[in-house]
């Protein structure tokens, strides 16, 4: 799916996000020490190669909902964005550091010059946050930023199954108020 609002492309697809080519900042759903582990971090971690995990120690740890950027070595991303959500349950209010995890890390992309950049569904992996809350937070957090951005032109959120994608695009259509 793909919309325009206010200037900006939201495009919903089914992927990896270690494999968005022609994207200039991937967002990393990090752990709080900046370390490869599973999930989008492995992915991004593997893609990347071992510079990736040296620029990250200066920067770790890092705290719920707080984005940090470095550089996408091997990757084909000029910049990988490093955000820690919530864990469900734990780290609280989650509602609002997930939405920070969204917010800082367009921030960190604005004052990049970034124009394109790729979120995966931050926190519903090990963090256990269910996916349709998530949902939710992730795209009401980005609609609200999208009058204000100067840079950022495309916002591409890449989930990993079907029915992930089904949740953003149902969610999407209902935020902007449209039946496709
Ligand atoms: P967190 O620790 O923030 O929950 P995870 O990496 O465990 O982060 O998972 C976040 C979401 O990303 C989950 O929905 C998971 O299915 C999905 N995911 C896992 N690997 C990838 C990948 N390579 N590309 C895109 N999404 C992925």
């Amino acid at each position: 799916m793909i919309k325009e609002i206010s200037g900006v492309t939201i495009e919903l697809v089914k992927g990896d996000i270690a494999n968005q080519p022609d994207i200039t900042a991937i967002v990393n759903a990090a752990n709080a020490y900046l370390r490869p582990g599973g999930g989008v971090a492995g992915a991004i971690h593997r893609a990347a190669g071992p510079g990736l995990e040296e620029e990250c120690r200066k920067y770790a740890p890092i705290e719920p909902g707080q984005a940090v950027i470095t550089a996408g070595y091997n990757l084909p991303n000029k910049y990988v964005i490093h955000t820690l959500g919530p864990v469900y349950g734990v780290d609280k209010p989650e509602e609002k550091l997930l939405a920070d995890c969204y917010r800082n890390s367009l921030k960190l992309a604005e004052e990049h010059d970034v124009d394109s950049i790729a979120f995966p569904a931050i926190s519903t992996g090990y963090f256990r946050y269910p996916l349709e809350k998530a949902t939710e937070v992730a795209l009401r957090t980005v609609l609200e930023m999208v009058p204000e951005l100067k840079k950022v032109k495309k916002i591409r959120f890449v989930l990993f199954s079907d029915s992930d994608l089904l949740v953003y695009e149902a969610e999407l259509s209902r935020l902007t108020g449209q039946s496709s």
